[in-house]
């Protein structure tokens, strides 16, 4: 037989694994969900490939999952029939981290004390888990279609072996070499049936095929008891929402999001209808590392009768609100689902419209009913809003609605359009912003003085993508948006231009000089009424880029 072959982990790899092994992270049991969910997408993806190649699957294929623990030996080993990987994707999908939200935030990471519990609850680390109660993992896997086996062991220090393997058939083992029981550290016997049945039911009842056990040998019965399965196989958005608990919504969520924190909000919705579906949506607390990278793909599992056919589907809600994970399941679509067919089926169009004003309703209540909460969204995900704004012309007037802004009305608090305008004060018609790279740059701007001497609210825009919103959103409710900062405003009234034309004589020699002088940088001198301590201001001309949008366009061209 061949050598085994040595690896060292990616770098990234080796640092999550000395987080999960050295961690004092107490849930250590979620190993066993992270193990099972890895089985159960295993069985998804097989039966999936068998819509197009139906010899992948051998006649009567039962799917199953087992667990088979041995007390002697003190190991576990999590079975499927699943497809399997190839050597090539062992070494790839079990020895680096492909998602680079994780390897960034991993590399950003230095700690490696208390805090590591809670790191390790920021980003799933899924497959890795098994190390927070194994010394030595061994994986031996036949991938569908193949007939070699392939063996992968690691005791997670540094490195792994691959070797050849025999396995009768396609799918994957997994046996633990469990660590010592230790109550105090959260580590159970995981070689008990009593236990392991308790695990499945509490963090992985929603998994819609069989976990079994093997079937017990008693005195009586020379063969043993038919293996029954520990879950009840029913997916959570096929049950109805009052008998779902929040922590089967938590698990369900973990599986499919590799984010391991609570979901903020969750939205279930079963139609029956026109069109039927049953979706089961999540409002991370959390916005992914990787949300503004352009390959990012959403977490939104596309089922046809609890067939999965599409894990990052892209065609049910906007792009904008590719932040949204979940799970949406129809029996009104075709199987075998191309992309084109998707973006123009009929019902796949209902669908999303539908999802799309759940979302949004579902955050309009949020904001409503439980600012401080709102408000957490808004900060981690207000972004992507933003960007729907500016692209989701169905929505745009609901969309509004929910942005928020800093304003000069008070540091730190946030207010919405419709707050602003509620408490505008009789003369102001205009709702006016100024935009910078900070509250503090803004603040110190000049172009604020007249507001402050007025009374009126200036709103603070400072992130770079306000300027999209501002370009393509010129009203609210009837009330323009304006830039404090930019053109001649009509600010300096009336009152000021007779006094203003006598003094426009006065210092016509003097802005005569600046005018030259400045000539290569400003477009125009000219007196201005609306200071009222500040000496000078510059102002961009009323459809000139300002210089958060020049920031912002070279941001593009880097
Ligand atoms: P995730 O499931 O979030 O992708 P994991 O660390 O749990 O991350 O697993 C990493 C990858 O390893 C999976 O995406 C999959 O490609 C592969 N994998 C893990 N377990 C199995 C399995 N039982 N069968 C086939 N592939 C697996
Ligand atoms: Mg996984």
């Amino acid at each position: 037989a061949e050598q085994a072959q040595q690896f060292t982990f990616q770098a990234e790899v080796q640092r999550l694994l000395d987080l999960v092994i050295h961690s004092l992270y107490t849930d250590k049991e979620i190993f066993l969900r992270e193990l099972v969910s890895n089985a159960s997408d295993a069985i998804d993806r097989l039966r999936f490939e068998a819509l197009t190649r139906s010899d992948l699957l051998p006649e009567g294929h039962e799917p199953r999952i087992r667990l088979i623990p041995d007390a002697e030996a003190r190991t576990l080993t999590i079975e499927d029939d699943g497809i399997g990987m190839t050597r090539d994707e062992v070494v790839q999908n079990i020895g680096t981290i492909a998602r680079s939200g994780t390897r960034e935030a991993l590399a950003q990471l230095k700690d490696k004390g208390d805090g590591a519990a809670q790191l390790i609850g920021q980003f799933g680390v899924g497959f890795y888990s098994s190390f927070m109660v194994a010394d030595r993992v061994e994986l031996v896997t036949r991938k569908a279609g193949t007939d070699e086996a392939v063996r992968w062991t690691s005791a997670g220090d540094g490195s792994f072996a691959v070797s050849d393997a025999e396995r009768d058939r396609p799918g994957t083992s997994i046996t633990l070499h469990l660590k010592p029981v230790d109550s105090e550290n959260g580590i159970e016997d995981y070689t008990d049936r009593w236990v392991l049945g308790r695990i499945v039911k509490q963090h992985a009842d929603f998994i819609t095929y069989p976990i079994v056990l093997p079937g017990e040998k008693t005195e009586e019965l020379a063969d043993p008891a038919p293996e029954k399965p520990l879950n009840s196989m029913k997916p959570i958005w096929a049950r109805p929402p009052s008998e779902v608990t929040a922590e089967e919504y938590a698990d369900f969520y973990k599986q499919i999001s590799h984010d391991w924190s609570e979901p903020l909000e969750t939205i279930h919705t079963r139609v029956e209808g026109l069109v039927e579906y049953q979706a089961v949506l999540f409002i991370p607390s959390r916005g992914a590392n990787d949300l503004y990278y352009a390959g990012f793909k959403p977490n939104l599992r596309l089922y046809v009768k609890r067939m999965l056919v599409r894990e990052n589907s892209e065609e049910l809600l906007p792009r904008w609100m590719r932040w949204v994970r979940g799970a949406v399941d129809s029996p009104d679509l075709p199987l075998n689902v191309s992309r084109e067919m998707l973006q123009s089926d009929r019902h796949v169009r209902q669908i999303r419209r539908a999802l799309t004003k759940k979302v949004i309703d579902t955050l309009k209540k949020l904001q409503e009913n439980d600012r401080a909460k709102y408000e957490a969204f808004w900060r981690e995900l207000g972004r992507a809003v933003k960007e729907g704004v500016d692209s989701d012309f169905e929505n745009r007037d609901a969309l509004l609605g929910l942005l928020l802004f800093g304003s000069s009305r008070e540091a730190e608090a946030l207010t919405s359009l419709a707050e602003y305008v509620g408490r505008m004060p009789e003369g102001q018609s205009d709702i006016w912003y100024l935009t910078g790279a900070s509250r503090e740059q803004i603040e110190n701007s000049p172009a604020l003085e007249t507001f402050r001497d007025r009374g009126w609210e200036v709103l603070y825009l400072t992130d770079p993508v306000d300027e999209l919103v501002v370009q393509s959103v010129t009203e609210f409710e009837g009330k323009k948006l304006r830039s404090a900062g930019k053109g001649a405003v009509e600010l300096e009234g009336a009152e000021k231009k007779e006094s203003s034309d006598e003094q426009k004589k006065e210092f016509e020699p003097f802005l005569q000089v600046l005018q030259t002088r400045l000539t290569t940088w400003v477009k125009e001198v000219r007196l201005s009424g609306r200071l009222t301590k500040s000496p000078a201001v510059l102002v961009v001309a009323e459809h000139d880029y300002s210089p958060q949008l020049e920031r912002l366009m070279s941001m593009g061209r880097d």
